[in-house]
């Protein structure tokens, strides 16, 4: 069915306003307003498809609508930053999974029209499928449903056989579809099982970059279904979210050094005993915490996860804010893949007032540890490992770390002496240089606030 020029019209003012959208998500100072914009896009898109003439199940899609939007609008407002990748997963896993189901259903119709349209269907379908049950399991395994790595004895070869049957059966299906309905389901089957049995054995670390493989995978299965449906607002959309989920998966990779093979293929863990780490944990107290930054002219704060569990970007802010006024130059140093995504830090820091313009990068930042008084490490705990730079039986060797081991003072807000998301010790914490200020990083930075008043 062919849509009328205004419903066309409509859904090419809706990619634009995807494109819009999605330039606005590259700064965080317009981020927010950049996803306002591509959600009037796709809710332009939604209402100009139901003035298609002839539209039938008008009823069954309104339903739809409400039910998907109703559970989307309730877990948007309820989750916890720090559980968003998987809630990305899972909504990702949504759109590679509908991808499928359009593929499914024009089969079942069996009105495909011409090779380039039956070919694009059946590559949306594998690639959707993959990404739906794979999204699946990276879900689970972010909220802590499945808490193991399940790996087959041979398990990149069974990765390798099942992806050539189902580009087979993929293939059978070019050339017989819809006579030989069978073989479809067995190619969906196929397609499904791919998805979990690559999925399955990819440890917790990694899990972020899968997201965003799929999420890639999932945009590129929209946009093959969108040619199918005849729909430019669809081809659009899954070319801008394939392009900028590839993006984001690279960038992911580069700042972990891990190729996309090996965070595929290959488990993430120690290649062997590791360096020897010597030395001891030093504690301090919140009191002498404070003084040494009081009286230090130069702090760089390096934020991680446990900043964000703690939700104490807040109060580190304020207590930025007192420091500088006691005349401190305060930087904030963040590692791109410091938290649980790309940009994490950067978001809770803006939520809490702090300045673009206090916040650098890692090639920013790095040259500038050497001449800080402070480096103040608060609930990071991998992305300042130095073992990273030389420990080459380490899972995280090669990635490329925040060089906070070279101020001349090193201060860990940390809760105890829990490991990093990779699970190995840090051998920063165990240098002359470092004291340790256990407690949660909220209430700790609240008692280096009221110390710093008190010293005003
Ligand atoms: P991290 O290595 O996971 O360390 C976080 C530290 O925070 C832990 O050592 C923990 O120690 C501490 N912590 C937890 N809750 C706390 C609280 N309430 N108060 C104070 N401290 C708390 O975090 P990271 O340094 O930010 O590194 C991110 C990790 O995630 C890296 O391994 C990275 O490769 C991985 N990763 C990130 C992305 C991404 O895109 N951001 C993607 C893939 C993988 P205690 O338990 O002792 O408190």
């Amino acid at each position: 069915m062919t849509a009328p020029f205004y419903v066309q019209g409509a859904w090419f003012v809706g990619a634009l306003l995807f494109i819009f959208g999605l330039k606005g998500m590259s700064s965080p100072a317009s981020a927010r307003r950049g996803i306002v914009i591509a959600g009037y896009g796709m809710l332009l898109a939604i209402a100009a498809t139901f003035l298609i003439p002839g539209l039938q199940n008008l009823g069954l899609m309104a339903l739809a609508l409400v039910i998907g939007g109703g559970a989307a609008w309730i877990s948007a407002q309820k989750v916890k930053m720090t559980d968003m990748p998987q809630m990305v997963a899972i909504y990702n896993g949504m759109g590679g999974g509908a991808a499928a189901a359009i593929a499914a259903v024009e089969f079942a119709k069996g009105e495909m029209h011409g090779l380039v349209a039956t070919t694009l269907a059946v590559l949306g379908a594998l690639i959707g499928a993959v990404s739906f049950t794979g999204s699946c399991v990276a879900w689970a395994k972010l909220q802590g449903v499945l808490r193991k790595a399940y790996r087959l004895p041979a398990q990149n070869a069974v990765n390798v056989l099942l992806a050539v049957i189902a580009v087979g059966l993929g293939l059978v299906v070019i050339a017989l579809a819809p006579e030989r309905p069978e073989l479809v389901i067995a190619f969906f089957v196929i397609a499904l099982v791919l998805g979990l049995i690559v999925t399955l054995p990819i440890g917790g670390a990694d899990m972020p970059v899968v997201i965003s493989l799929f999420n890639a995978f999932t945009g590129l299965a929209v946009g093959f279904e969108g040619y199918v449906l005849g729909n430019p607002a669809l081809i659009i959309a899954g070319i801008v979210v394939g392009a900028a989920g590839t993006l984001l998966t690279q960038l992911m990779a580069k700042a972990m050094n891990r190729p996309l093979s090996n965070i595929l293929f290959t488990p993430m863990v120690a290649s062997g005993p590791g360096e020897a780490i010597s030395g001891s944990m030093k504690e301090v107290g919140a009191i002498d915490a404070a003084a040494m930054m009081r009286y230090a002219s130069k702090v760089i704060i390096v934020p991680g996860y446990g900043m964000a569990v703690a939700h104490a970007q807040h109060k580190v802010w304020e207590m930025t804010e007192l420091l500088e006024e006691a005349g401190v130059e305060v930087k904030f140093a963040i590692h791109p893949v410091a938290g649980r995504m790309p940009g994490h830090m950067n978001v809770l820091l803006a939520e809490a007032g702090v300045p673009y313009d206090k916040i650098f990068d890692l090639e920013e930042i790095n040259g500038e540890f050497g001449q800080a008084d402070v480096a103040l490490v608060i609930g990071a705990n991998d992305v300042v490992n130095p073992s990273a730079r030389t420990d080459k039986a380490s899972p995280i060797y090669g990635m490329p770390i925040l060089d906070a081991d070279k101020a001349q003072n090193v201060i860990v807000i940390k809760r105890g002496k829990g490991t990093g998301y990779s699970g190995v010790e840090n051998a920063l914490f165990y240098t002359d240089n470092c004291r340790m200020l256990y407690g949660d990083a909220q209430p700790m930075a609240g008692e280096i606030i009221q110390h710093l008043k008190s010293m005003a």
